[in-house]
């Protein structure tokens, strides 16, 4: 856990971010990117880049077993359970820019369910870092895995990245699809195919 800091007493809007302050950094990063850091708009921007970074990669403090919490729940289910078109934004550990879309999630129960909403928070912590998107959707699976011992599980993202788009080959139509599959979806064709069909 982070322990609030209080970097510019001043200022309370500002007193919730993290131990070390990066705010001076950023100013020299766009003061060498030809910016000029003091003209009026730009005041309080490295505060709020901080600010918005710390939001960004908040996915490092927090743990899947603090996510889940006491959302786990013993229950004889064994059908398959999808929680499709989950929003997800991440940064591409490459550019540092953006990469989001939606994330769909199935599993087959052996004893353990999992409240729905949590399926979402443990998507973004993995999404909430720095990131490519095939590692993110093994870890989403991996971590889900661990949580619910199912007897199967399937993770597809679907995403967008803006290094694509804004730089490099500047597509802007591009998605790309990632998935992991884990037991019987990855065994049982018939079983994957449902999930396919069902999130198309
Ligand atoms: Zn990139």
């Amino acid at each position: 856990m982070r322990t609030p800091h209080l970097i510019h007493p001043a200022e309370p809007e500002f007193d919730e971010v993290g131990e070390t302050k990066l705010d001076h950094l950023v100013s020299e990063l766009l003061t060498a990117l030809g910016e000029d850091v003091t003209r009026e708009g730009m005041k309080r921007t490295p505060q709020r880049i901080e600010r918005s970074l710390r939001f960004l990669m908040s996915g490092y403090d927090v743990s899947v077993e603090e996510v889940v919490g006491g959302a786990l729940f013993t229950a004889e289910a064994s059908d398959m359970v999808v929680v499709k078109d989950i929003e997800f934004y991440s940064l591409c550990e490459h550019h540092m820019l953006p990469f989001f879309g939606t994330a769909h999630i199935a599993y087959i129960p052996s004893e353990k369910v999992l409240g729905l909403s949590k399926f979402a928070r443990v998507v973004d912590v993995f999404a909430r870092r720095m990131q490519i998107q095939e590692r993110m959707t093994a870890q989403i699976a991996d971590a889900l895995a661990e949580v619910l011992r199912p007897e199967g599980i399937a993770v597809v993202t679907e995403a967008s990245h803006l290094c694509m788009m804004m730089r490099g080959v500047e597509k802007q139509g591009a998605t790309t699809r990632t998935a992991s599959m884990r037991g019987v979806f990855k065994t049982d064709a018939r079983t994957r195919q449902e999930f396919i069909e069902s999130i198309r």
